[in-house]
Order: C-alpha cells, then sequence, then structure tokens
C-alpha cells in the first residue's frame, strides 16, 4: 500500500482559540459513554443533561450549539471549552480527522481556520496521526488515512 502524503507527519498545537468550537453551524456527535462522563463531570443527572444540552441529528447524538453564534454549549467566555477535560473523542482527535488528511489541499484549508496548524508546532508522526484518526468515533474507515 502506497504511504500517504502525509508520511514525515504533520504539526500542529492546539493554542485553545476556540475557533474550531464555533462558527457555521455544525455537529459534535456524543456517544453514551460520552454523555454519562460529561454529565457526571458536570455533577447533573443524565436525563436532565440530555434535555439541556443534547440534540438529535440525523438520529444520532450531537451536543447543542448556541442559536445564533453557533458557538458551542460548551464554549464559555473567553471562547474556552469548560469540559475540555471531558471533552467528546470528535473534539479530542481534531484535526487528525480523514476529511483533514485526505489531501494537502485539505489539510491547506483546515489551517487557514485553525490557527494550531502550523510549521513551529510539534510533529505527529504518520503513526500517532492515524491513530488519533481511526479513533474518532463514527470513524471506521481506516482506508481514508
Ligand atoms: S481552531 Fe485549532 S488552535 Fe484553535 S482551539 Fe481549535 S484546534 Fe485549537
Amino acid at each position: 500500500m502506497a504511504l500517504p502524503w502525509y508520511k514525515e507527519g504533520l504539526r500542529f498545537a492546539c493554542t485553545g482559540c476556540g475557533k474550531c468550537c464555533t462558527g457555521a453551524p455544525g455537529v459534535v456527535w456524543v456517544s453514551e459513554e460520552e454523555i454519562s462522563q460529561i454529565a457526571q463531570h458536570l455533577q447533573v443527572e443524565v436525563e436532565k443533561f440530555r434535555k439541556r444540552y443534547v440534540r438529535v441529528v440525523e438520529g444520532r447524538l450531537s451536543l447543542k450549539e448556541y442559536p445564533v453564534t453557533w458557538d458551542c454549549i460548551f464554549l464559555k467566555e473567553g471562547k474556552k471549552c469548560s469540559i475540555y477535560e471531558v471533552r467528546p473523542k470528535q473534539c479530542r482527535t481534531y484535526p487528525w480527522w480523514a476529511s483533514n488528511l485526505e489531501s494537502p489541499e485539505a489539510w491547506k484549508r483546515a489551517a487557514a481556520e485553525c490557527e494550531g496548524i502550523r510549521s513551529d508546532g510539534p510533529l505527529f508522526t504518520k503513526e500517532e496521526i492515524e491513530r488519533e484518526c481511526t479513533s474518532r468515533s463514527g470513524c471506521n474507515d481506516e482506508s481514508k488515512c
């Protein structure tokens, strides 16, 4: 099998700017297990948590967004994630998503949105990238990585 275009690795260091948690309407997929973890972290009953923070999109569970800004419901003042320690897998594995790793152009597009994708960040090896990418909730397509 041919090696991927990022065989030498890619550089990334999250600055915590919060830009990936806002912007155009999107989804933040959460699993039942993640819902329990976040609810426990916030010391809220799971059912209350669901009503307050979770919506159903195309039959799957997603965290809610604020209606005007499209900020994630857990993005608080200063654009910081208020559940960072227990954030869902989708957030933890960014930017190592198959859609960003498809091609150098896709990675460049991601870099235009994310200031953490830059040439002076720490280097992630191909193996580290692929481990993160395939661990993403809902992604079972290793062939995309
Ligand atoms: S946009 Fe990039 S640098 Fe900013 S918080 Fe998201 S991952 Fe981190």
